[in-house]
C-alpha cells in the first residue's frame, strides 16, 4: 500500500502523480496516465493519440482535486468523516457523505485551476460549447479499478460558471453514500482514491452508428457500418433497423449497401437525457452514408485495429459532416442464432462443457468472472462472461457491461433470465454447478439458445447485441386480433421494446426500478426521502409511457420478494422469511403498508395529471376480491377518479383464477395471468429452483384448466384477458390461449416476432376451420 504524505503536491503519493498539471489535453493523453485522468480519460486519450477524430476534450487531472482538497484545508476533515464510518449504518453513511460534499461545495476553488479550467474552454470554442462534463475515479493504488457509475455526469453544459460548477459538483460525487460504501466493501483506501473530471464536446450526431473493422464472421478484410438517424443509441440498442454498407478493403469499394426503412430516432431531449421520435418520411428510406463517408470511417477504422492489433467495434456520429469517433474496443462475442448458423462447422468440433436453461437467446464468447458476492462486481469488465450462484438487483450494473450471464440456480422466469432478456444479453441459468466447474479467466462461449456452453472462442465473432438487432423484428407487417403486447422491466429496455412494434405494454414491473436504486422503499420512507422514491418511479414509468404513445401500458405496483431487499440499504429491516415466494409480497404487503402503497399511487396520479391516460394500474399476488376492493379504497382515498381509472389484476394464485367473476363484480377492468406464479402455486414448485426446474410444467392440465375456465369467465363479461407470465412467449402457449380465447397476450421483447406470428396463424387457422364448417352445411 502506497504511504500518504500530507500537505500539497507531497500528499499526492508516487513520483509519477507529482508534477501532473491541473490540466491535461486528450492529445497530450496516454493510456499510462490513468492514475491522473481515470480510466475514461486514457481510453479517451489514447484514441486521439492515434489522430482520430475524437470530440475535443481536456481533463481537470487527479492532480488538481487532490490540489484543490490540500488549498481548501479539506483533506483532514473528510478523511475524519470517513475514517470510523460503519458504512452499514445508513443513518451515519448518509450523514458522512452529506458533510463530506457540503464541504467541497462550499469551499472555495483556487483561483488557478478556475483560471486553467476557464482558459482551456475558451480553447475549445471562441463561443461557448456545450460539453459533457464526465466524473472519472482513479485509484493510486489500483490504477484499473472500475468506479463506473459511482460518480456523476452532467450532460449539457454551457458556459464557463456552468463549467465551474459542474467540475466541482464531479468532485464532490467521489463523496455520494453510495460511492462511499463501494469503495468500503471493495477494500479502498479511501485516501488514496481521488477523481479526474473529462470536459468533452457533447456530439449531438444527425446520424450515427456502429462499425466493424474486419468482418465479424469471416474476419475478412471487410468493413461492415451500420447507421441511421440520429444518436448511435437507436442503433446499439436494437431500436431501428439501421442502414447496412460493406466496404472492401483491398478494392477499397463499397460492395455492398442494404438501405433500411428507419422509422425511428433517438434524439436529445431538452436538457437531459434522450427521446425516440419517429422519423420524418422523407428520410426514412433514403441513404444514411455517401460512400466517401463509409470510405473515411473504414479507414479510421482500420487506424484503430491496426493500434490494437485486433479488430474493433467503433461507435462513431457525424455532426454537419464532420465524423466523430466516439468508442472502439475489441469484438470479442459472437453473433447470435443467425451467425451460428454459420459457424456450425466450428460448433460441432467445440467441446460442451456444461449446460443450463438457454434464459436470453444469442451467442458470446468471453473471460469468466466468477462473482460470490456482489461487493465483487467491481471485477467485472466489459465483455467478460459473469457466472455467479444467482444475479439479484445490486448486479444490474455489471450485467449491463458483459457478454453473457451464467447462473448455478434459477429457471425461465428469475431474476438474471428476466433482466438478460430485456438487456438483450445471452444467458444460461440453472447449470447447477458454473461457479465450481468455471474457472476465472477461463474462455468459453456461451450458446443462450439451446442452454450451453463451450470450451474457447469461436474464431468468427461479432456482438451478440448488434446481432441481436437483426433479428427484424421490427419489420413484420403482421396485423392480428389479439393484442400482442411485450413485457417491460427496466427503463433502458423501452426504445427495444417499442420498436418490436407492440401492441402495448402487458407488464411493467417497476421494482426494478426500485431495486436499481440499492434502497428499499422503507428506507426512502424512514429517511424522509419520499420524494426521491415517488420521483424514481414517476421518471421510470414516464420513460416507458413515452414510447408507448396512445397504447395501453398496464403498470405492476411493488412486487419483491423480501429477499431481494436484504442486500439493499434499508435492507436489514425486511423480515426474515422461510419462503419468500409465499411471503409479504404484491398487494398483501402494499395493503398492509399504506405509506408504501400511497408513494406509487402519488406516481400515478402524477403521471394521469400529466395527461398519460394510457396508464393502467394492475394488482399482483392477490387471493381475494376484498384485496382488490381495499387497494381501490385505499386510492380513492388518495383522490385517484377509481370509476375513470384502468384498474386490474394478476392472476397467478389458484384462488384468484377460481374466483375471476367476483373480481369482475369487484369492478376489475382487465386480468392478466402471471404464470410464472400460477404455475409454482398450483403444482408446489418453487420457480427458482433448478432442482425441480423439469417439472415446472406451464402446459399442466391443472394450469390450463384454471386458465381456461378464467379467460370464459372474462369473456362473458367482455372484460381484456391477457398474459404476461413467460409461457405467453411460448409460440405453442400462445396459439392454445388464442384458441381458448384470450384477448391478449405480453411476451418478452425478443419473443415478440414469434409470438405475432404464432397468433396470426392460430387466427388464420379458426378463420379458415370455420370457413371450411360453413361450407360443409
Ligand atoms: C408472473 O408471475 O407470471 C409474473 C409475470 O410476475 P413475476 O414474474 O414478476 O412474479
Ligand atoms: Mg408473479
Amino acid at each position: 500500500m502506497i504511504i500518504i504524505k500530507q500537505g500539497g503536491d507531497e500528499i499526492i503519493s508516487g513520483a509519477s502523480m507529482k508534477d501532473v498539471p491541473n490540466i491535461l489535453w486528450l492529445e497530450e493523453i496516454r493510456k499510462e496516465d490513468i492514475i491522473s485522468v481515470g480510466g475514461k480519460g486514457a481510453s479517451l486519450g489514447e484514441m486521439a493519440s492515434l489522430g482520430l477524430p475524437v470530440p475535443k476534450a481536456f481533463v481537470v487531472t487527479a492532480q488538481a482535486f487532490r490540489r484543490f482538497l490540500v488549498e481548501a484545508d479539506l483533506e483532514e476533515k473528510i478523511f475524519k468523516l470517513s475514517d470510523q464510518l460503519d458504512v452499514e449504518n445508513n443513518a451515519a453513511l448518509e450523514k458522512a457523505a452529506d458533510a463530506a460534499k457540503t464541504l467541497v461545495m462550499k469551499a472555495k476553488m483556487p483561483a488557478a485551476i478556475r483560471d486553467e479550467i476557464r482558459k482551456a474552454y475558451k480553447k475549445m470554442s471562441k463561443s461557448d460549447l456545450i460539453v459533457a462534463v464526465r466524473s472519472s475515479a482513479t485509484a493510486e493504488d489500483l490504477p484499473d479499478a472500475s468506479f463506473a457509475g459511482q460518480q456523476e455526469t452532467y450532460l449539457n453544459i454551457k458556459g464557463e460558471a456552468a463549467l465551474l460548477l459542474a467540475v466541482q459538483k464531479c468532485w464532490a460525487s467521489l463523496y455520494g453514500a453510495r460511492a462511499i460504501y463501494y469503495r468500503a466493501k471493495q477494500g479502498f483506501d479511501d485516501h488514496t482514491v481521488n477523481i479526474a473530471v473529462v470536459v468533452q464536446q457533447l456530439v449531438h450526431s444527425e446520424k450515427a452508428g456502429v462499425m466493424f473493422t474486419s468482418h465479424p464472421i469471416t474476419g475478412e478484410p471487410q468493413t461492415i457500418i451500420e447507421g441511421s438517424w440520429g444518436l448511435g443509441e437507436a442503433v446499439v440498442s436494437g431500436s431501428v433497423s439501421p442502414d447496412n454498407y460493406v466496404l472492401d478493403q483491398r478494392s477499397e469499394k463499397v460492395i455492398d449497401r442494404r438501405i433500411a426503412n428507419k422509422k425511428v430516432e433517438i434524439i436529445a431531449d431538452g436538457d437531459h437525457g434522450t427521446k425516440l421520435v419517429d422519423v420524418d418520411s422523407a428520410r426514412q428510406d433514403a441513404q444514411v452514408l455517401s460512400d466517401e463517408e463509409v470510405g473515411k470511417l473504414a479507414m479510421y477504422g482500420k487506424i484503430a485495429e491496426n493500434h490494437y492489433g485486433i479488430p474493433q467495434d467503433v461507435e462513431w456520429g457525424i455532426v454537419a459532416g464532420t465524423i466523430y469517433i466516439l468508442q472502439s474496443r475489441p469484438i470479442t462475442t459472437i453473433g447470435n442464432k443467425s451467425e451460428a448458423k454459420g459457424m456450425s462447422g466450428q460448433k460441432q468440433d467445440a467441446k460442451i462443457i456444461l449446460q443450463g436453461q438457454g434464459a436470453a437467446p444469442g451467442i458470446a464468447s468471453g473471460k469468466v468472472v466468477i462473482i460470490r458476492d456482489v461487493k465483487d462486481t467491481g471485477a467485472v469488465k466489459e465483455g467478460d462472461i459473469l457466472v455467479t450462484r444467482m444475479t439479484n438487483p445490486d448486479m444490474v450494473p455489471a450485467m449491463r457491461k458483459v457478454a453473457a450471464i451464467v447462473t448455478d440456480e434459477g429457471g425461465m422466469t428469475c431474476h438474471a433470465a428476466i433482466v438478460s432478456r430485456e438487456l438483450g444479453t445471452p444467458a444460461i441459468v440453472g447449470t447447477k454447478t458454473a461457479t465450481q466447474l468455471l474457472k476465472n479467466g477461463q474462455l468459453i462461449t456461451v450458446d443462450g439458445e439451446r442452454g450451453l456452453i463451450y470450451e474457447g472462442v469461436f474464431e468468427s465473432s461479432a456482438p451478440a447485441k448488434a446481432a441481436t438487432q437483426q433479428g427484424g423484428f421490427s419489420n413484420a407487417p403482421i396485423i392480428t386480433a389479439t393484442s400482442v403486447k411485450v413485457n417491460v422491466s427496466i427503463p433502458e429496455a423501452a426504445a427495444r421494446a417499442a420498436a418490436t412494434g407492440a401492441d402495448g405494454v402487458g407488464l411493467l414491473r417497476i421494482e426494478h426500478l426500485i431495486l436499481g436504486l440499492s434502497k428499499t422503499p422503507g428506507w426512502f420512507i424512514a429517511n424522509h426521502k419520499e420524494e426521491d422514491f415517488v420521483k424514481e418511479l414517476h421518471d421510470g414509468i414516464k420513460i416507458v409511457l413515452d414510447a408507448f404513445p396512445g397504447k395501453s401500458v398496464w403498470v405492476r405496483t411493488l412486487d419483491a420478494p423480501t429477499d431481494e431487499f436484504r442486500n439493499m440499504a434499508g435492507g436489514e429491516n425486511e423480515p426474515h422469511e422461510h419462503n419468500p415466494m409465499l411471503g409479504w409480497r404484491g398487494i398483501r404487503r402494499d395493503l398492509q403498508s399504506p405509506d408504501q402503497f400511497r408513494l406509487q399511487v402519488e406516481a400515478f396520479k402524477r403521471l394521469w395529471k400529466e395527461g398519460y391516460e394510457n396508464l393502467g394500474v394492475m394488482f399482483p399476488m392477490v387471493s381475494h376480491p376484498d384485496q382488490f376492493t381495499a387497494a381501490k379504497e385505499m386510492m380513492r382515498g388518495w383522490g385517484v377518479d377509481v370509476q375513470n381509472a384502468t384498474l386490474g389484476i394478476m392472476i397467478e394464485i389458484p384462488s384468484s383464477a377460481i374466483m375471476v367473476e367476483d373480481f369482475i363484480k369487484a369492478g376489475i377492468n382487465f386480468a392478466s395471468f402471471g404464470t410464472n406464479d400460477l404455475v409454482q402455486y398450483t403444482l408446489a414448485i418453487d420457480r427458482n429452483n433448478e432442482n425441480v426446474a423439469d417439472m415446472y410444467a406451464p402446459q399442466h392440465p391443472a394450469v390450463l384448466s384454471l386458465i381456461h375456465n378464467a379467460i370464459q369467465t372474462c369473456r362473458a363479461y367482455n372484460i381484456e384477458c391477457s398474459i404476461c407470465g413467460q409461457a405467453g412467449s411460448d409460440p405453442k402457449m400462445a396459439s392454445w390461449l388464442v384458441e381458448h380465447g384470450i384477448t391478449s397476450v405480453s411476451a418478452n421483447i425478443d419473443a415478440i416476432a414469434k409470438i405475432r406470428e404464432a397468433v396470426a396463424r392460430t387466427e388464420k387457422r379458426i378463420i379458415l376451420e370455420a370457413a371450411r364448417n360453413c361450407d360443409a352445411e
